[in-house]
C-alpha cells in the first residue's frame, strides 16, 4: 500500500491529531540514541499516537490486514534501534499515552498506560510512600512502556533486580487486534502462579510480540535511610574482590558503581572541582535501608574495603552525599567530552559479565581501545557485572567509523567468550542481532517459532532480536 494512503487511512481511525505523514516529522522518529540509527536512519511510512486500547486496536487491524509492519515506541531513549522501522512500517507513539490508572496502595500496586515517564511515576508514588525500584539512567525521559518492553534496570538492580519481577500483569494488543490480559483478569494478587507465564514472557521482548497498553506494577516501600562509600583502589583487581567481600559479609547495597582510571581522568577534565583521586578504580558503595541497618552495613562496607584501599570515605548527610556520588553522575557527559572534536557513541555499550571477570574484561577493553587508536571510558554496574564502554569518535570521520565498528564488534565477542552477555540491560534491537546465534545457539530457533505464535504474518517490529 503506498505511503500517502497508509496515512489516509490512519487519518481515519484517529483524526489528524494523532497521525504525522510529514518527511519532516517522520525524520525524528528515524533514529534513536544508537549509534546504528545514526549512521543509517530510517524514517517510517508514518506514526500514529494513539491513546486508548480501542485506537491501538483499529491500527493494528488496520496493519494486519494490509501486511503493514508496525513499530510501537516509548521516549525513544533505546540504545539498540529497537523503535525504528528499518524494514518501514507504521511507529506507534505511545509516549503520549501517559496516564497513571490507579495507585492501589492498599495493594501495594500501580496500574499505568504504557507512556508514563519513569522519574513521573516515581513523583507519584513517593506521595504513598511507595517506590518502582529499577532507576534507568534514562529515568526523566524514558516510559514504563519501553522499560517493560526492554526489561530496563540501572544503579539499584544489585539489590533491586531489572523491571521483570515488579510486572504483575499487562494488558497486550496482540498483532492481528486481539487483546489480552495477564497475570488474571482481575487478578490484584502479587504472588501467581496460574497458567503459563505470559506476563514473564512479554517482558524483555523488545516489542516484537505485541503492544503493551497497560501495566500493573508491585511496588516497595520507600527507605527511610540511605548511606554512600567511596573507595579507592591503586589496583584494579582489587575493586571486584572488595566487591565479593562485601556480599561474603552478609551485605546486599542498593548499588555499587566501578569508574576505572579512564573514567576518572574524564570526570576530572570535565569538572575539576569534583577533584576525584587519580586512581586504578574508583567503587561507590550505595546502601539503604532503616538508619539502624544502613549504619550496620556501612561499617562492615567500611571495615572490609579498608583492607584494601587507600582510602574509603562514608557519608549518610545528603549534602556530602551527592558530592561523592557526583564523579558518577556526570559519568556519561564527561566521556562525551574527552575529545573536542569528538563524540561519544552507544555501541558495545552495555556488555555484562561475571563478577570474577570484571577487571579481565576491563584490561581487555582497553587494549581493544589501542589496538584501533580509538579512545574508551569505562564506568559501569560492577555489582551485576555491567560494563558501560563509552567509544569517543569523530562521527564524520568514516575511517573512524569503520575502527569502530570491528571495536564494538570484540568487545560483544569479548564478553560472550568472559561468559557474560552483549547486553546486560538495554536489550538487542537491531544493533545486536547478529550475536543471537553465538549467544543462545539453538535457543534462538524456539525464540522464533515463539515469534511466529504471535505473529505469523512477521508484522511486529520486524528486523529487531533475532
Ligand atoms: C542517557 C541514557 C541512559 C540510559 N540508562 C539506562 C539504564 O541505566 N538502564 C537501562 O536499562 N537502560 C538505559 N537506557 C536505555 C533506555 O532508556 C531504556 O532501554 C528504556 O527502557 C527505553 O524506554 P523508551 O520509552 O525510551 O523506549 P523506546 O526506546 O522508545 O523503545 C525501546 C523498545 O521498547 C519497545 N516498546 C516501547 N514501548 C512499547 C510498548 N508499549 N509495547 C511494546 N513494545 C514497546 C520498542 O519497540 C523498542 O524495541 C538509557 C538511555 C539513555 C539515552
Amino acid at each position: 500500500m503506498e505511503k500517502a494512503i497508509i496515512g489516509k487511512e490512519l487519518v481515519k481511525i484517529l483524526g489528524k491529531e494523532k497521525v504525522l505523514v510529514d518527511e519532516l516529522d517522520l525524520m525524528y522518529y528515524s533514529y534513536d540514541s544508537s549509534f546504528l540509527t545514526k549512521l543509517e536512519p530510517s524514517n517510517p511510512f508514518a506514526v500514529a499516537m494513539p491513546t486508548s486500547t480501542e485506537e491501538v486496536q483499529q491500527v493494528v487491524r488496520f496493519a494486519w490486514e494490509n501486511n503493514i509492519n508496525i513499530v510501537p515506541r516509548g521516549a525513544g531513549t533505546g540504545e539498540t534501534g529497537g523503535c525504528i522501522a528499518v524494514n518501514g512500517g507504521i511507529v506507534l507513539d505511545l509516549s503520549t499515552w501517559d496516564e497513571i490508572v490507579e495507585i492501589d496502595a492498599r495493594n501495594m500496586q500501580v496500574i499505568v498506560r504504557p507512556g508514563v515517564i519513569h522519574a513521573n511515576l516515581n513523583d507519584e508514588l513517593a506521595k504513598y510512600n511507595l517506590f518502582f525500584p529499577p532507576d534507568p539512567g534514562s529515568s526523566k525521559m524514558c516510559t514504563i512502556g519501553g522499560m517493560v518492553a526492554n526489561n530496563a534496570s540501572g544503579l539499584r538492580a544489585v539489590k533491586y533486580w531489572a523491571t521483570e519481577p515488579y510486572v504483575l500483569g499487562l494488558e497486550v494488543v496482540m498483532p492481528n487486534g486481539d487483546v489480552i490480559i495477564t497475570g488474571g483478569m482481575k487478578s490484584r494478587a502479587i504472588k501467581n502462579v496460574s497458567g503459563i507465564n505470559l506476563t514473564k514472557f512479554m517482558v524483555g521482548s523488545e516489542g516484537v510480540l505485541g503492544i503493551i497498553t497497560r501495566i500493573r506494577l508491585r511496588c516497595f516501600p520507600k527507605p527511610r535511610a540511605r548511606g554512600i562509600a567511596m573507595a579507592v583502589f591503586d589496583c584494579l583487581d582489587d575493586a571486584p574482590a572488595t566487591v565479593l567481600d562485601v556480599y561474603q559479609a552478609g551485605v546486599l547495597p542498593s548499588g555499587i558503581e566501578i569508574l576505572d582510571s579512564s573514567a576518572i581522568t574524564a570526570v576530572n577534565e570535565f569538572k575539576p572541582e569534583i577533584n576525584l583521586p587519580a586512581a586504578e578504580a574508583i567503587l561507590l558503595f550505595e546502601v539503604d535501608g532503616n538508619p539502624p541497618s544502613v549504619d550496620f552495613e556501612g561499617e562492615i562496607i567500611q571495615q572490609i574495603a579498608k583492607k584494601r584501599a587507600r582510602s574509603v570515605e562514608w557519608a549518610t548527610e545528603e549534602k556530602r552525599m551527592t558530592e561523592l556520588w557526583e564523579g558518577r553522575s556526570v559519568t556519561a557527559t564527561a566521556a562525551a567530552r574527552v575529545r573536542p572534536d569528538g563524540s561519544r557513541i552507544f555501541a558495545g555499550e552495555d556488555i555484562s559479565v561475571p563478577l570474577s571477570r570484571v577487571a579481565d574484561t576491563l584490561r581487555a577493553i582497553r587494549a581493544l581501545g589501542d589496538k584501533y587508536g580509538i579512545k574508551v571510558v569505562n564506568y559501569g554496574h560492577i555489582g551485576d557485572g555491567n560494563v558501560h564502554t563509552a567509544p569517543v569518535i569523530n562521527p564524520e570521520n568514516p575511517d573512524e567509523v569503520e575502527k569502530v565498528l570491528k571495536m564494538v564488534d570484540e568487545i560483544h565477542l569479548l564478553a560472550i567468550e568472559m561468559g557474560g552477555t552483549t547486553t546486560g540491560e538495554h536489550g538487542v534491537g537491531a544493533v545486536r542481532r547478529p550475536y543471537a546465534e553465538a549467544e543462545h545457539g539453538k535457543a534462538v530457533e524456539y525464540m522464533r517459532k515463539a515469534k511466529e505464535a504471535f505473529d505469523p504474518k512477521g508484522i511486529m517490529n520486524p528486523g529487531k532480536v533475532f
